[in-house]
């Protein structure tokens, strides 16, 4: 199916692991022009100098943080100077604070609802001019099923994607006459670098001797996943890429679940 995404413009946030180097890779696949960002220039680099490779000219990164106003102002400009526009977002960037309650600091709580809210809100203010002069504009906010099914281990981070997932439908309703949709993407576990970090950090803790792979498996078993095993970064894509093309031109204010089933809501 063509996603009707050709030569159109995407700004994706954290492009430089994980989920947003695979939507990176799938809207260049789809022959969109795209822009990201990091926060580490040398990651960036390194992941994205082999897709410079193939698809170069139609794609651009730079050293940017969600959180500075300044950096997602810059993104912006280089989308237009390079591109001539934006079309599309992708809120991707951020990571989780695994702790319960009672070993969240207030600076660890005020740290999580800051990037989760301002993670998304302060790219969106900087290309939102442009989306609402494009035909198709779009934003896709990277979720998790978390939002709707809260863990005690990552309270606060729940609590915050709550809230995340309330916003996208406010954005929706008032971004709705400019023509822009937004949706989100909720996910479950997707081996990405988020899950090796823990797994190196439970290794170096001695908390496991097992290999990843192991570890991963017991993993899906533990918290239930139906499908038996973590997402891999470009199913994921599938779902994000899905929402941002005119395919999904009806859709808007909802959410798909990339989470192989282990929600428990109906
Ligand atoms: P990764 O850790 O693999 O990648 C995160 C990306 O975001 C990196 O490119 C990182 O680069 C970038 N990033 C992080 N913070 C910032 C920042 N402040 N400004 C700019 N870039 C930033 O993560 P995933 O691919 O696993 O996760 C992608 C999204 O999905 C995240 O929002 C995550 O919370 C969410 N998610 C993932 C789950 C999973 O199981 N993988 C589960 C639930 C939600 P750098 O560090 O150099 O800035």
């Amino acid at each position: 199916m063509m996603l009707g995404l050709d030569d159109r413009v995407a700004v994706v946030t954290g492009g430089s692991s994980g989920i947003g180097l695979a939507t990176v890779e799938l809207l260049l696949e789809e022959g969109a022009r795209v822009v990201t960002c990091g926060r580490d220039p040398a990651r960036l680099d390194a992941a994205l100098a082999p897709l410079a490779e193939r698809h170069g000219d139609r794609l651009a990164w730079g050293a940017a943080d969600v959180l500075v106003e300044a950096d997602m102002a810059r993104l912006a400009d280089v989308a237009v100077a390079r591109f001539g526009n934006v079309d599309v977002l992708v809120n991707n960037a951020g990571r989780s604070l695994m702790a319960p309650f009672a070993e969240t600091s207030d600076a660890q709580w005020l740290a999580e609802l800051e990037l989760k809210f301002f993670g998304a809100l302060r790219p969106l203010r900087a290309v939102q001019p442009w989306l609402a002069k494009s035909p198709v504009g779009a934003v896709v906010n990277l979720n998790a099923v978390l939002a709707r099914q809260p863990e005690g281990r990552l309270v606060a981070t729940s609590a915050a994607r709550a809230g995340l997932l309330n916003l996208s439908k406010s954005l929706a309703g008032e971004l709705a006459p400019d023509g822009i949709r937004v949706n989100s993407v909720c996910v479950g576990l997707i081996d990405t670098g988020q899950w090796r970090r823990r797994y190196d950090a439970a290794m170096a803790s001695g908390d496991t001797g097992d290999t990843y792979e192991a570890w991963s498996a017991h993993l899906a078993r533990d918290r239930a996943i139906v499908l038996g095993r973590l997402g891999r970064a470009d199913e994921v894509a599938a779902a994000v890429v899905f929402l941002l093309s005119p395919r999904a031109s009806y859709v808007t204010g909802t959410q798909i679940e990339v989470s192989g089933g282990v929600s428990r809501y109906v």
